[in-house]
């Protein structure tokens, strides 16, 4: 298996509404999910369970805090045992993820990962 890097959705995209279109599912408790199949031969596709086109909601910051920490985790996982840049992610389209998704906290921690 080799991947040349990770496309990410949110859960509102139409590819993942039909339980298909993603390799790893991760929910806003912060739980991931794979599934069975990969869905193409070059990208691993990461959806982020979430509606990112609205502001995220003052009550929701901190849980999508942590889906975000076990979302850089996932990346640098993915990213060593296939060995591709983990700064190579890219979005789904112009409106997959949602504007309101937090690319640049993401690149930022992706980054400088913990050691
Ligand atoms: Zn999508």
């Amino acid at each position: 298996m080799k991947f040349s890097g990770i496309v990410l959705h949110d859960s509102g995209c139409p590819n993942v509404r039909s339980k298909a279109g993603y390799d790893f599912f991760v929910g806003r408790d912060g739980l991931v999910t794979p599934s069975n199949d990969f869905t193409d031969d070059d990208h691993l596709h990461v959806c982020v369970e979430g509606d990112f086109d609205d502001p995220i909601p003052a009550e929701e910051y901190l849980l999508v805090r942590e889906q975000m920490f076990t979302l850089v985790k996932l990346v640098l996982r993915l990213a060593s045992l296939f060995e591709f840049d983990p700064q190579s992610m890219s979005a789904h389209g112009d409106t997959c993820p949602g504007e309101e998704f937090p690319w640049h906290d993401l690149k930022v921690r992706i980054g400088r990962p913990p050691h």
